[in-house]
């Protein structure tokens, strides 16, 4: 395992299912005495949501901050598609049905 993977694993951030804060082990967390560069692993087990109190049960791991872009791009893609007019959907829709339609019947066409 490189270096890099290993700080990776130790800077995975942690979202809260309850509130959607996001715990990142660079900056730790004022509020409750966690000093920056504390894995998410190493949080006292008291430790709770500084947003809503929620256990560290109710967290999840979303990864290093690195990939995260990665993801927020995902997320502007389906607001993409979410912010086209219904007639732009439909569009869209009867498209790749007609797509599909041509698709079978080309198959029938090569028997
Ligand atoms: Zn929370």
């Amino acid at each position: 395992m490189s270096e890099q993977a290993v700080d990776n694993l130790v800077l995975d951030r942690y979202e809260c299912r309850a509130c959607g804060y996001v715990y990142e082990p660079k900056k730790g967390d004022e509020k409750n005495n966690i000093p920056p560069g504390t894995p998410f692993a190493e949080l006292p087990l008291t430790w709770r949501c500084p947003v809503c109190g929620a256990k560290k049960s109710a967290f999840t791991n979303i990864g290093p901050a690195g990939k995260a872009s990665g993801f927020q791009e995902n997320l502007g893609y389906g607001l993409g598609v979410n912010s086209l007019t219904p007639t732009q959907k439909s569009i869209l829709i009867f498209g790749a049905l007609a797509a599909a339609f041509l698709f079978f019947i080309s198959l029938y066409g090569l028997k």
